[in-house]
Parts: C-alpha cells; structure tokens; sequence
C-alpha cells in the first residue's frame, strides 16, 4: 500500500528530492497540486507531473464515493471509551478513530488528564472500550506524568509497566519540532501498526508562544492548519484517533454563541473533528459540551476527574 511520496510508482530518488526541495514533501500536497505547478517547482515534466498527482490521489482515496460507501467507512470507525459513561454518551460511545478530537477550555478544565486516560484505555481490549492499541503521546507543556499512567491503568486493570510501555512519549521543544515529530509519525505508526492513538497535548502553546499578536496570525495558522492536516489525514490513512487540547480562555463578558471562540482567533474551528469543550464545575465536577459535530446532538454532560482517573 501507498504510504508516502516515496512509495509512488515512478517517484524515484531523485524525483523525490526535487518534489521536497520544492515544499511537496507528502501525498496531500502532491494530490492537490496543480500539474503545471507541480511540474515547474520540480523541474520535471508536465505529464510526469500529472501522472504523480493523479497516483498521490488513488493513494489517498481521493475520488467520488457513493453515500454508501460513505455509511460503510463510518460504519468501520471504532472507540475508545473515557471512563465516563456520561462523556461515552455523549460522544456516541467514545473518542472515534479515522477522526481528529480536540479538548478546548480553560486551564485546569481537565485536558491533560483526559490525554493520559484515553492513552491508557486504547490499551483495553474492545470489550472493556478499548483497541488492544497503544498510544503515542506529544507533550508541548511537560505536563506528563508517568504517575497518573500508572495509577489510572491499575485502576482499569492492566499491569501499569506494560502500560507505560505500550505509550510511546515525546517532549515537542517548539513548534517546529512537533511538526516535524507528526511528519516522521508515520514511520513510527507502519514500523508498529498496534498505535491507535495520537495524542498531542496541547496543540497550540507553541504557536501561540512564538507567533503572538495579529501581525503574525497569518504565518501562525497556515503553519497550524498545516499540522492540523496532517494529523487528520494520519487518522483517516491509519484508521486511528488523534487527539489534540486547546487552551482558551474563558470569556464572562460574552452572552451568545462560543463563549471561547472568539479569544484570540486562535480556535481550530476550521479543522475537520470533533470539538468538545471542558468547563469547570463545583469540585472535581467537570463540563463538557460537544461544538458543532455534524453527526451528534447537542448537549452538556457532567463527568469527574478522580484518583482513579476519568469517571462519572
Ligand atoms: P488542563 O490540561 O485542562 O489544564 P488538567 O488535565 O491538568 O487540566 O487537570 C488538572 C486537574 O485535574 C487538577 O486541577 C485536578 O482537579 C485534577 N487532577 C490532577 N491530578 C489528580 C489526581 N491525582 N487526583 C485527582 N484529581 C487530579
Ligand atoms: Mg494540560
């Protein structure tokens, strides 16, 4: 199967130098390139050009689909329960794989210990809500704790060393080395095929830390809708669930709508996935909301963050 540039029929070594040289360094860029474009920035033919694009697309399943098909792909996708039955309702069961996630809200909302409860639950097997999967977990704030791991996967009864061994980790230094740790995943994902899970946690630190203000919004997004992308078309090759958090600012001076869309513009609204939004709430009570899924109704849940991990 077609997994990446190199693996098209035709595209040679040097071939593949030109292309990355000329910034079409995946099938995505290639699929939607034009062949006049695509031809000029690498220096090779016209017809060549087409006929790669043409190959990029097959690869990527990009074609017309009857609505069927579409039911049946839907159909395949799987879950990862939370450990909240409340939170598994109303996501339809879980966190879904051949789709992007993302946890928004404010600091303390919860984020981060969802990250590390669902790295452990991919590891059950499907009768418990899980994928007999392993995770691979992004971490841009060093928020990671080895502890919780070990104490949320005794508390759902896998042995904590084999879980912690099944969660590959990554501490992403700027912005540039998370993008370029997602470019790389897919060696990682085809060399272990058991990964079900892509967490990166928190999506947007980076970026905001280095491109702060309006006047670098530009540069800032189309490197992050870049990211995005990637992520979502790992999920869509590999038959995986990623999953990305968003800290926003909770705003009290605004009635209607998203209360955190606004802030800052920063919000992934844009993307393909599912939003869920976290709220605080009285305790260890916790508030989530899902933001315009197409396929679920609306509706808020309360779920609680334990000891244990994730509950009702
Ligand atoms: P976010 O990533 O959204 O900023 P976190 O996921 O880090 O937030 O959530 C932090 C909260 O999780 C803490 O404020 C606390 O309520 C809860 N929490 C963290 N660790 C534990 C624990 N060991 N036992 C119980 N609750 C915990
Ligand atoms: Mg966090």
């Amino acid at each position: 199967k077609v997994k990446s540039l190199s693996d098209l029929p035709g595209v040679g070594q040097s071939i593949l130098n030109k292309l990355v040289e000329a910034g079409y360094s995946t099938l995505e860029s290639v699929a939607v390139a034009s062949p006049q474009d695509l031809s000029v920035a690498a220096g090779i033919p016209q017809t060549t050009a087409q006929r790669i694009i043409k190959e990029a697309r097959d690869a990527l399943d990009i074609r017309f689909k009857t609505a069927l098909e579409v039911k049946k792909e839907r159909m395949n996708t799987k879950k990862i329960t939370t450990s909240s039955q409340a939170l598994d309702g109303l996501l339809g069961g879980g966190i879904e794989t051949r789709t992007m996630t993302e946890f928004f809200g404010e600091f303390g909302s919860g984020k981060t210990q969802l990250c590390h409860q669902l790295s452990v639950n991919v590891q059950l097997p499907p009768e418990k809500g899980g994928l007999n999967g392993k995770a691979v977990y992004i971490d841009t704030e060093g928020t990671f704790r080895w502890e919780r791991i070990e104490a949320m996967s005794k508390s759902v009864g896998l042995d904590p060393d084999t879980a912690m061994n099944n969660i590959y980790y990554m501490r992403a230094i700027n912005s540039d080395h998370q993008m370029a740790i997602v470019e790389d995943l897919q060696e990682l994902i085809v060399k272990d095929p058991a990964i079900k899970l892509v967490i990166v946690d928190s999506v947007t630190s980076h970026f905001r830390a280095e491109y702060p203000g309006r006047e670098n919004l530009a540069v800032r997004q189309q490197k992050m809708n870049k990211h995005l992308h990637q992520l979502v078309r790992l999920a869509e090759m590999y038959d995986l669930a990623t999953i990305i958090t968003n800290q926003v600012m909770a705003r009290p001076d605004m009635f209607y709508g998203d209360p955190t869309v606004a802030v800052g513009g920063h919000t992934l609204y844009h993307v393909p996935g599912i939003r869920i939004q976290i709220k605080k709430s009285r305790g260890n009570k916790r508030i989530a909301r899902v933001v315009d899924a197409p396929h679920l109704p609306e509706g808020e849940v309360v779920f609680a963050i334990t000891e244990e991990g994730v509950r009702d």
